[in-house]
C-alpha cells in the first residue's frame, strides 16, 4: 500500500487515540500541526470557468448557478471592489474579530481559480501570502485546469514554507454522473492532480456531492473507496442542493430529480465515512446555504445542524470513520470506468508512474 498523503498520519492517529474523535476533523488536525487555531478565509478573485465561458460548455454544471460567478452579498461586493489585498485584509480582520483563530489559510474560492494566465495567478498568490497572519493558501479549481506550469508555480510557495492546498471539484468518480451534471471532465484528471500535488508536497482536497442524479448509494460508497485509494488528503462532503436559476432547478420543477431527505442524507454521510479511509481529513459534512438562493431541499443544510446529527448517527451505530474501509485496490489498479480519450491519458500516467518507481 502506497502512503501518498502529505498530511501527517501520526497526527491523525492521535486525533482518534488521544482526542477520542470518531472522524478526522480538519480543524482539529490543523490545530495540532500549527499549535494554534487556523481559520479559512474565503476570497473572491473573480474567476470564470471553462464550462461557463464556452471553452468546454456554456451552461455550467447543472447545479451551479450563474450568479456564482460573482456569488457574494452586496456588502462584500463593496469590499471586492477595493482590490484583492484590501479584501484579504478585511476578511482576516473580520474573522479574527469573531474569534475564528490566530492564523489564516486564505481560500481563493469562487469559480475556477487556476483558469487564468500565469502572471495573473502569480499576482493573486503573491497577494495571498503578503498578509502577516497568513500561513498559506488553498485554491478551489477543476481537476482539468491545472497544467504543469501552474503546479510549478504552486510548488514555489511550498518551497518558501507556505501551506498550499489544491481543492479540486470532482463530486463523483462515476462517468455517467459526471456526464449527467455536465462536468466536462472525467476521473483520470483527478488521479493526475493528486499525483502532481503529492510529488510537490501540495495537499489535495476533493469535493464530493451525495445525491447526484441517477447515482445509487452503492456508487456513492464506491466513490469513498476509490478516493481513499487515491490518497486525497481531505474532502468536503455536500448534499446536492438545488439552487435557483440552474438547470437542475428546471429538472426538479419537471419532477425529473428528487433531492435527498434530511435523514437520508445523514445516513448516507455516516455510511460514506465508514467506507472512507480513516486518514482522509473531513473539512465539511454539509453546505451552508440560505433560502434566498436555495430551491430545495427544504431542510436546513447548515453545517451546525447537519454535523452533530451525523456524529450522533455514528455514535448510535457504535462506528467511526473507516470502520468499513477495506484496502481492496492500489492506486495503480484504478481504471477509467468508460473507454474515452481519458483512458489514454490514464495509460500514459500509469506508465510514467511505473518508470518513476
Ligand atoms: S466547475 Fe465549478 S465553478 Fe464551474 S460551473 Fe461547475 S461548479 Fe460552477
Amino acid at each position: 500500500m502506497r502512503h501518498l498523503q502529505i498530511i501527517d498520519q501520526k497526527v491523525v492517529d492521535d486525533l482518534y487515540a488521544k482526542d477520542g474523535l470518531i472522524y478526522s476533523k480538519y480543524g482539529s488536525y490543523e490545530r495540532k500541526v500549527h499549535g494554534c487555531k487556523v481559520f479559512k478565509v474565503p476570497l473572491n478573485a473573480e474567476f470564470t470557468c471553462p464550462v461557463w465561458d464556452g471553452r468546454l460548455s456554456n451552461g455550467g454544471c447543472t447545479f451551479c448557478p450563474a450568479l456564482a460567478r460573482q456569488f457574494t452579498y452586496d456588502s462584500f461586493r463593496q469590499v471586492i471592489d477595493k482590490g484583492f489585498r484590501a479584501q484579504i485584509a478585511h476578511q482576516i480582520e473580520h474573522y479574527k474579530s469573531m474569534g475564528a483563530g490566530e492564523k489564516a489559510l486564505v481560500y481563493v474560492a469562487f469559480g475556477t481559480n487556476t483558469y487564468a494566465p500565469l502572471p495573473t495567478l502569480r499576482k493573486i498568490f503573491d497577494d495571498c501570502v503578503a498578509h502577516e497572519d497568513v500561513i498559506g493558501f488553498t485554491v478551489g479549481t477543476r481537476p482539468d485546469c491545472l497544467p504543469d506550469e501552474v503546479f510549478d508555480l504552486l510548488e514555489e510557495y511550498v518551497q518558501s514554507g507556505y501551506d498550499v492546498w489544491v481543492e479540486a471539484g470532482q463530486q463523483t468518480v462515476h462517468y455517467h454522473t459526471l456526464e449527467a451534471i455536465n462536468r466536462c471532465h472525467g476521473f483520470a484528471e483527478l488521479i493526475r492532480v493528486v499525483d502532481e500535488c503529492h510529488s510537490r508536497k501540495i495537499k489535495a482536497l476533493s469535493f464530493i456531492i451525495l445525491g447526484l442524479p441517477g447515482e445509487t448509494p452503492t456508487e456513492m460508497m464506491e466513490t469513498a473507496r476509490i478516493i481513499s485509494a487515491l490518497g486525497v488528503d481531505a474532502i468536503k462532503l455536500y448534499p446536492l442542493i438545488i439552487m435557483k436559476d440552474t438547470r437542475l432547478a428546471q429538472q426538479y420543477m419537471k419532477g425529473e430529480y428528487r433531492p435527498l431527505g434530511f435523514m437520508e442524507y445523514v445516513n448516507l454521510v455516516a455510511d460514506f465515512l465508514e467506507h472512507l479511509s480513516p486518514y482522509v481529513l473531513i473539512q465539511r459534512l454539509s453546505k451552508d446555504c440560505g433560502l434566498e438562493t436555495k430551491l430545495a431541499p427544504t431542510w436546513d443544510t447548515y453545517r451546525n445542524i447537519v454535523t452533530p446529527r451525523v456524529e450522533r448517527e455514528l455514535k448510535n451505530r457504535g462506528s467511526r470513520q473507516g470502520s468499513k474501509y477495506k484496502i481492496t485496490l492500489d492506486m495503480d489498479e484504478l481504471v477509467p470506468l468508460k473507454q474515452t480519450d481519458v483512458s489514454k491519458t490514464y495509460a500514459r500516467l500509469k506508465k510514467q508512474r511505473k518508470t518513476s518507481k
